[in-house]
């Protein structure tokens, strides 16, 4: 999966939701959310993103990690 790190927080540009082919993005209060098991690992979201906050699973910045379990967290909870 995809996961949006932390530029997106109160950016939520949407540029990605209009690229998404199984629209697996969904947006939260202060960031977009893609599901994990929803996307297709496509990759079509991470090039238009105007501020790079869409990162494969495994290339997330060490200083983002966290935002890999907060995408899962963030539908578990819904
Ligand atoms: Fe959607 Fe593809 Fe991005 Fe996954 S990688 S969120 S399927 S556009």
């Amino acid at each position: 999966t995809y996961v949006i790190a932390e530029p997106c927080v109160d950016l939520l540009d949407k540029a990605c939701i209009e690229e998404c082919p199984v629209d697996c993005i969904y947006e939260g209060n202060r960031k977009l959310y893609i599901h994990p098991d929803e996307c297709v690992d496509c990759g079509a979201c991470e090039p238009v993103c105007p501020v790079e906050a869409i990162f494969y699973e495994d290339d997330v910045p060490e200083e983002w990690a966290p935002y890999t379990k907060a995408e899962v967290d963030f539908f578990d909870e819904l």
